[in-house]
């Protein structure tokens, strides 16, 4: 790994693409997984890398939902596993979830890599490996359609960071409601999810833990009332916003 100075600016972001590549390195991440954070690189660059007032409400409307939920799962990619392992498990500890290990371009060395990993974490069991347990999601070509009858195919809150558009739309038409990081307000995946947290999952997972913590008290109306006033299309706009005005900002300053 390169050693990245402390003092460098932006030594945070430079870490989280550090983890990308070692993860890469050890066979958690696919070649496609890197592209894919490097789009979220430019977003999170465009955001200002921070979690700005959108992504902490929904956030807040995340914690709320999982709190709800009866089935949540977690689904679990190369990129998720490569970045934040310890939270993953942290979360479905704190709200009692499922963890599924998902792949867009399956391979089992991969996902034994991931579940490893996962394991080293903490975590005990973890679904999305047993072929007996399969089934399919319809509306799917590839093998992400493949999902555990005891996890994702029953669950009815399904957490999918970095997510692609035909799974979150084949996930909300099987009726799930689907909670998804991602920094592109404008994929597929953003406009399709019920909850998008438009946040680096590497900043936002921690709020998540520490929120659904702070909520467990609550009482259900209280929490029904948070879901019921967020809306998800208004906050999306409001994250397109923060890009445009970090845009006129910065263009002003060069
Ligand atoms: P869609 O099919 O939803 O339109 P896409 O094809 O643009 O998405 P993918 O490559 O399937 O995107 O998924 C990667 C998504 O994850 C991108 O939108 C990217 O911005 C986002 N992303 C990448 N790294 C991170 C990260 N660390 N935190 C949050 N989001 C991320």
């Amino acid at each position: 790994m390169q050693l990245i100075p402390k003092s460098h600016p932006r030594a945070k972001s430079l870490l989280v693409r550090e983890k990308l590549v070692k993860g890469f390195d050890n066979g958690l991440v696919a070649k496609e997984g890197l592209l894919a954070q490097g789009r979220g690189e430019a977003f999170d660059y465009l955001l200002g890398e921070k979690t700005g007032k959108a992504a902490a409400r929904a956030i807040k409307a995340a914690a709320a939902q999982l709190l709800l939920a009866e089935m949540p799962v977690i689904s679990v990619n190369g990129n998720i596993a490569a970045l934040c392992p310890k939270q993953v498990v942290r979360l479905s500890k704190q709200i009692k979830a499922k963890i599924e290990v998902n792949l867009f371009y399956t391979n089992a060395n991969r996902k034994r890599a991931i579940i490893r990993t996962l394991k080293k974490n903490g975590a005990t069991e973890i679904l999305g490996s047993k072929s007996d347990s399969s089934t399919k999601l319809s509306g799917i070509d590839s093998a992400r359609r493949i999902v555990d009858k005891n996890g994702i195919f029953v669950a009815d809150i399904v957490v999918v960071p970095l997510e692609d558009g035909d799974r979150t739309m084949a996930l909300r038409k099987a009726g799930k409601t689907v909670i998804t990081f991602d920094l592109n307000p404008l994929s597929r995946t953003s406009q399709t999810a019920s909850i998008t947290i438009v946040d680096n999952v590497t900043r936002a997972i921690d709020l998540l833990i520490v929120e659904c913590k702070k909520m467990s008290k609550s009482n259900k109306k209280d929490l029904h009332r948070i879901i019921a006033d967020f809306d998800n299309k208004k906050n999306l706009r409001e994250s397109v916003n923060q890009i445009k005005n970090n845009l006129t900002r910065r263009a002003r300053v060069a």
